[in-house]
């Protein structure tokens, strides 16, 4: 059997978002700014998507720009928030621990130019409150960029609350939604988001293509000089067929949502009851606030990188965590930020269903995966310390 549980990473596309794209691959593949019928059939198409897309957020056509992904759209939504904070002599920006590295890293170069970035302490259950964010804004608060829910450990956060106060005392709020959008239904103006990325290749959608929505009067800094494109801030030739497939994606998920979430979250909790059996074994992230499709385990004794590899050829595709940070020795910095010791944070095993999962992979995870732990268990010298008390256990 093979089992594709690593949706956090990337999606399979769906059969909607392919047959969206293929016409504007085959005939209308004319370029948005041509004159002439073919470019304007694509401009047509370009201005459709834009304003489904804008339907499916709960915003104007003209607060979506296009960008290249999830990545680009964290990148100029901070960038431009610093930016416009600093004219007024705003310098100082609020963030987790736990974001995805496109944010992060954004704000150590940030940092670099002068701002001040106060990231907030994540509690142990992976989320924060509204009311460390209302107690951290000062008169000199210029961003505060938080994640819908964390890539790693699934936790989602308490973003209308976090943007009815930041609405309340005038800051700008931005929200990393790539894990969020298409999977939990989201409307920008009735919870108060100012800025919000997502990126397609999650729901099912083309790699290569994502949003950055920003409120009317935001200015967006331009990352990529060039042309008029996207009311001129962003250049480049629109990536017409990604455009339509993403389009095409997040309509489907967005109408899907219920159905989806009810189907995908019963599976997710089989799957959690079952390897919770596993000994000395932990689940990060929220019990209850957390994504449909998340599991998130560590398990003493044992690193997550040769569980990776024995699940791979058991047919189980799974992550340790973020994409990123798979392939590094470093312990990750989401299991770090909620307090997992650096000999927890080695052994983690991240399972990410979709709505094309089963019950039987399900159940043949159930199967194998505590098989796989103890078979490595049994070949670890750590595991040899803990049961002969030489170190002691920090899992129950
Ligand atoms: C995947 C992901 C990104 C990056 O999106 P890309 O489209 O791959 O650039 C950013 N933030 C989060 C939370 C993600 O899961």
């Amino acid at each position: 059997m093979q089992v594709y549980a690593d949706n956090a990473a990337t999606t399979k596309m769906s059969s909607t978002a392919i047959k969206a794209m293929m016409p504007y691959m085959e005939s209308i593949y004319g370029n948005p700014s041509s004159l002439h019928s073919v470019g304007q059939e694509a401009a047509e198409a370009l201005y459709q998507a834009r304003e489904q897309i804008a339907n499916c957020l709960g915003c104007l056509p003209q607060e979506i720009t296009f960008t290249s992904g999830g990545s680009e759209a964290d990148n100029q939504a901070i960038i431009s928030a610093a930016r416009f904070g600093a004219r007024k002599g705003k310098k100082h920006i609020i963030s987790t621990a736990f974001e995805h590295h496109a944010v992060l890293h954004t704000l150590k170069k940030l940092q670099k130019e002068g701002f001040e970035v106060e990231l907030l302490d994540v509690h142990e259950n992976g989320t924060i409150t509204a009311k460390q964010v209302e107690d951290a804004i000062r008169e000199d608060t210029c961003l505060v960029t938080i994640m819908y829910a964390n890539n790693e450990i699934g936790s989602i956060l308490p973003i209308p609350e976090i943007g009815a106060i930041c609405k309340e005392k005038g800051v700008l709020f931005h929200t990393d939604a790539v894990q969020a959008a298409g999977h939990i239904s989201i409307n920008v103006k009735e919870q108060n988001i100012d800025m919000l990325s997502l990126s397609a290749h999650k729901f099912h959608g083309p790699k290569g293509i994502g949003v950055l929505y920003a409120r009317k009067g935001i200015p967006l800094t331009i990352l990529i000089e060039g042309g008029a494109q996207e009311r001129g801030k962003r250049a480049g030739t629109e990536n017409i067929p990604a455009i339509m497939g993403m389009s095409a994606a997040f309509c489907e998920s967005c109408s899907n949502i219920e159905e989806n979430s009810k189907k995908i979250s019963a599976l997710r909790d089989k799957l959690i009851d079952g390897l919770s059996k596993i000994p000395h074994s932990i689940l990060n992230g929220d019990s209850e606030s957390r994504l449909p499709g998340n599991v998130h385990f560590c398990f003493e004794g044992i690193e997550g990188e040769s569980l990776l590899l024995l699940l791979d050829q058991k047919g189980i595709y799974a992550s340790s965590g973020s994409a990123c940070t798979s392939g590094s020795l470093d312990p990750s910095h989401v299991l770090l930020a909620i307090g997992r010791p650096h000999e927890i944070a080695h052994g983690s095993l991240r399972l990410s269903l979709s709505e094309w999962n089963t019950e039987e992979e399900v159940d043949y995870m159930i199967e194998k995966i505590p098989e796989v732990v103890e078979y490595l268990r049994n070949m670890s010298p750590v595991w040899r310390d803990l049961i002969t008390g030489k170190k002691q256990f920090i899992l129950k």
